[in-house]
């Protein structure tokens, strides 16, 4: 049964996709700089409406000052905000890593949650930062990762219609074989700020030229 009745992209395109970006990108990995579980996420966090080396520039001198999930949900917040306030909407941010680690430390022990279910239970999880965290620490994939590259990209490889992150995923998770989930989202963010960024597109030089349906070459646009 054909699950994308109404999107252009077929299945044995999707396998030759995958086999071109893991071709071009390799083995994959969370480009966040981390040593501890906890850390991991609150990174995530931060990661939010804000690029993953600038977080990284960030995290050094937070995770010196505050070394363990205690120590953040304890935080003086203004000192935390300070901290993180480079990454933007340090605000929210800063709210949600304390909700998040007064959770990790009252309800589960320090101990970050390997399930979808615990994860998106705590401040500041959504299915992201949950999906990231599975895969990165635990090795399970439950989802798929939707940030703006991977929403912008799957609307131009006709992978979904919709700009709501959740529908996408719910798009995506149909369409994408299981056994591609864990690298599909990085090889789509490596390819968003390589040759189709969200300010050009340069078909010429992509390595999907000739499977993307949005491709200008393949348009003749
Ligand atoms: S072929 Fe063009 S539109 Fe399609 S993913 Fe590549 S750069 Fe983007």
């Amino acid at each position: 049964m054909n699950l994308l009745p109404n999107l252009k992209t077929k299945p044995a395109q999707i396998d030759s996709m995958y086999e071109k970006l893991e071709e071009r990108f390799g083995a994959v990995h969370c480009p966040l700089t981390y040593s501890q579980p906890h850390e991991l996420c609150i990174a995530v966090i931060l990661s939010a409406q804000c690029t993953d080396q600038r977080v990284n520039l960030v995290t050094p001198a937070l995770f010196a000052r505050f070394k363990t999930p205690a120590e953040f949900a304890n935080a003086d917040r203004i000192e935390l905000e300070e901290l993180i306030h480079s990454t933007g909407f340090y605000h929210n941010k800063a709210r949600s890593i304390q909700g998040f680690a007064q959770s990790l430390v009252e309800t589960h022990g320090g101990i970050v949650p390997n399930n979808m279910k615990d994860l998106v239970a705590m401040p500041g999880i959504g299915r992201k930062t949950a999906n990231v965290v599975m895969q990165e620490l635990y090795g399970l994939v439950d989802g798929i990762v939707v940030d703006t590259h991977v929403l912008r990209l799957s609307k131009l490889l006709k992978l979904t219609k919709h700009s709501d992150a959740v529908k996408v995923e719910r798009d995506l998770i149909q369409a994408i074989p299981r056994k591609y989930w864990m690298n599909w989202s990085l090889y789509m963010i490596f390819l968003g700020r390589s040759c189709c960024t969200a300010r050009k597109r340069n078909c010429n030089e992509c390595i999907l030229s000739n499977l993307c349906p949005s491709s200008t070459l393949k348009n003749g646009a």
